[in-house]
């Protein structure tokens, strides 16, 4: 049986619908901003909860195994019903659209979801950026329909160069030669630069960080090492499998010297680092040991449109209620600007600084919310 937790429903008080009040919009132009003063920058959009590996930090088998149910087609929000949404998020201060899942390219035909949301513009007449991250296990097929769709750039999720390691990372046989042809099919297509993203779990992978480094070097692909994070209730994570990014940077760069690149606090996730011969550069995503909760700028849609206002969260607001019940779009921006005024989240803070209640409260899946 399925042992996955889905707390999803939002209720604040003193609403009929239980979405927060309404808050008076944001002049156009301006961005909606939360109680840290946080403006709202990015949507990440998990198109679907299902995938076709079973990655064992993010989706393990014993737990997404085949008694484990998936959400109904009729539960997920429609594409007309994502582009609305996501247009909304647009007048609000989103700038950038990320589609996730699960795996987003399982979803039918997303190619044409990629282009009602290319055809979206922020209130001064520019279009969002648009990328998405994937296993890679269907790019090389789509990588050219999703850039004449309109996608800006990718981002692909790779933990191993080694075929059994990458198997035993994965939980699958589909073979990693595939994906390295999906990354190479997506930077032919225009989608450049590739970004790849290795989560690295002390004592599985590590062994993998030179390899891939080396690899990837020289390729104008950037390749981004991201900590083991205790993300949702089902991977037994803990604190001894996280190898710091710091101890990536000093293995790599003892073989190969970096430079540090600058980074903008506001909306950063990866501090970038280039190699010092001009090799091309690599990212760290250190939200264990080095928590980036005060410049966070992301909103977070899940398949069936509830929206979170964190990872690590265990609830989130119910949109697909007020979009299905009728609401028009100044009603939905307002519900979401109300509940984006109220957002204080920073588990990343809070668990770098090793309070109890951080680890205790229940957390949604990554593969229900995509990162
Ligand atoms: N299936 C797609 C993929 O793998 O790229 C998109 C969804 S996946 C949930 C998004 C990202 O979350 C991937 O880069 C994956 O490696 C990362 N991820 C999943 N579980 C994680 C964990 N426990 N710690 C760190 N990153 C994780
Ligand atoms: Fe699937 Fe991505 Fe999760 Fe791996 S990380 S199981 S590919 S959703
Ligand atoms: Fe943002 Fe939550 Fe991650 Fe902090 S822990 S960076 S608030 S998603």
């Amino acid at each position: 049986m399925s042992k996955v937790i889905f707390l999803t429903d939002q209720r604040a008080p003193g609403t009929a619908d239980g979405i927060a009040g309404a808050a008076s919009l944001p002049a156009p132009g301006q961005a909606a901003t939360d109680a840290r003063g946080r403006p709202l920058r990015d949507l990440r959009i998990s198109v679907t909860d299902r995938c076709n590996f079973r990655c064992t930090y993010c989706m393990p088998r014993d737990t997404f195994d085949s008694n484990h149910v998936f959400l109904p087609h009729a539960q997920l929000l429609s594409f007309e019903e994502i582009a609305r949404t996501a247009a909304v998020f647009a007048r609000l201060g989103v700038r950038k659209i990320r589609l996730t899942g699960g795996e987003p390219l399982l979803r039918k035909n997303i190619e044409a979801l990629v282009g009602m949301l290319a055809a979206l513009r922020t209130p001064d007449g520019q279009p969002l950026e648009l990328t998405l991250t994937t296993n890679g296990s269907l790019l090389a097929r789509k990588a050219a329909a999703l850039k004449a769709a309109g996608l800006t750039r990718v981002t692909v999720s790779m933990d191993a160069l080694d075929p059994a390691l990458f198997a035993r990372m994965s939980d699958t046989d589909f073979p990693v030669a595939e994906v390295l042809r999906g990354i190479d099919a997506a930077a032919q297509a225009g989608l450049a630069p590739v970004k790849v993203n290795m989560v690295v779990r002390r004592g599985m992978n590590d062994d993998q960080i030179l390899p891939m480094a080396r690899h990837f070097r020289g390729t104008g692909h950037i390749l981004r090492f991201i900590e083991y994070m205790d993300v949702g209730s089902t991977n037994g994570w803990n604190m001894a499998e996280v190898l710091p990014s710091a101890e990536v940077l000093a293995r790599i760069g003892a073989e190969h010297p970096l430079t540090p690149l600058e980074t903008e606090t506001m909306g950063r996730v990866a501090e970038r680092w280039a190699y010092a011969d001009g090799a091309g550069e690599i990212g760290v995503i250190s939200s264990v040991t080095h928590a980036f909760c005060e410049g966070c700028t992301r909103a977070r849609l899940s398949p069936e449109g509830r929206l979170f206002l964190c990872l690590f969260a265990s609830r989130g607001y119910d949109l697909r209620a007020l979009i299905r019940g009728g609401a028009d779009d100044e009603g939905l921006a307002a519900a979401i600007a109300g509940i984006w005024s109220g957002r204080a989240d920073n588990y990343s803070e809070r668990r770098v600084l090793a309070t109890r209640d951080a680890q205790a409260e229940p957390k949604i899946e990554m593969s229900y919310i995509g990162g």
